[in-house]
């Protein structure tokens, strides 16, 4: 999950159906989805945070419309999300990036294979506690194996992890401080930061989808720190 920084609520009445509002919803988003960080440039669906059936007054207030993929608003479970006692971190006014870890944990036997993912707090408050079982479900799946091919999806966020690291190896192979070692850090940055989306929509290589990932790589190993500072 990553901390969305919501633009100012348009003037005059909403209706999340309209064009331009769902226009801004995406950019406002990074065209992720806030719950999986998966890219959704065509399919995609309009969230409401408080759910429509629980609160119908707040089915076109600003604050409550987040971008989700399709197969998350699948997985979400609608009935009990939010009410209370149930409710989870709210990525445009918590700081989630903060408060939640997402990591890869590969097999045993094959260090490419991964086995699952990690959804990790260091805080255990009720709302983060809520957080991580519904990111578990998003990400591992569980008892939703039918809505999405979660090794389908493995391979998927996998992919451009192995890619970064890849990008990070050949960074700190260099030992000098030469252009072309400038340039690969200059890749890496774009692999951290947020707004690179919007320079390079459609590039696999370098696209932002999964960014927790790419950033918990950095804070995980002291080595990296220099990097850390790029985050935006
Ligand atoms: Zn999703």
């Amino acid at each position: 999950m990553i901390n969305i920084k919501r633009s100012q609520k348009p003037k005059g009445k909403i209706n999340y159906h309209d064009k331009d509002i769902r226009k801004k919803i995406h950019k406002d988003f990074y065209h992720l989805c806030y719950l999986c960080e998966n890219e959704v440039f065509t399919s995609y669906e309009i969230d409401h945070f408080y759910t429509q059936k629980n609160s119908p007054d707040k089915i076109n207030d600003w604050d409550n419309l987040f971008l989700i993929c399709s197969d998350c608003n699948k997985i979400r479970p609608k009935k009990e999300i939010n009410k209370k006692g149930k409710e989870v971190l709210n990525p445009c006014c918590d700081d989630v990036e903060n408060l939640i870890q997402l990591r890869f944990i590969y097999n045993d036997n094959d260090i490419n294979e991964p086995e699952k993912i990690e959804i990790k707090s260091i805080n255990r408050n009720k709302k983060i506690k809520n957080t991580v079982i519904l990111l578990n479900k998003i990400y591992n799946l569980e008892n939703s194996f039918s809505k999405r091919d979660r090794f389908l999806f493995y391979d998927k966020i996998n992919n451009r992890i192995q890619n970064f690291k890849n990008v990070l190896k050949q960074y700190f192979k260099i030992k000098e401080n030469c252009r072309r070692k400038k340039n690969i850090g200059k890749k890496i940055i774009e692999f951290l930061r947020k707004d690179t989306i919007f320079k390079r929509v459609g590039r696999d290589d370098n696209s932002i989808a999964f960014i927790s990932f790419k950033r918990q790589i950095i804070k995980d190993n002291p080595d990296y720190k220099e990097f850390e500072k790029c985050f935006d």
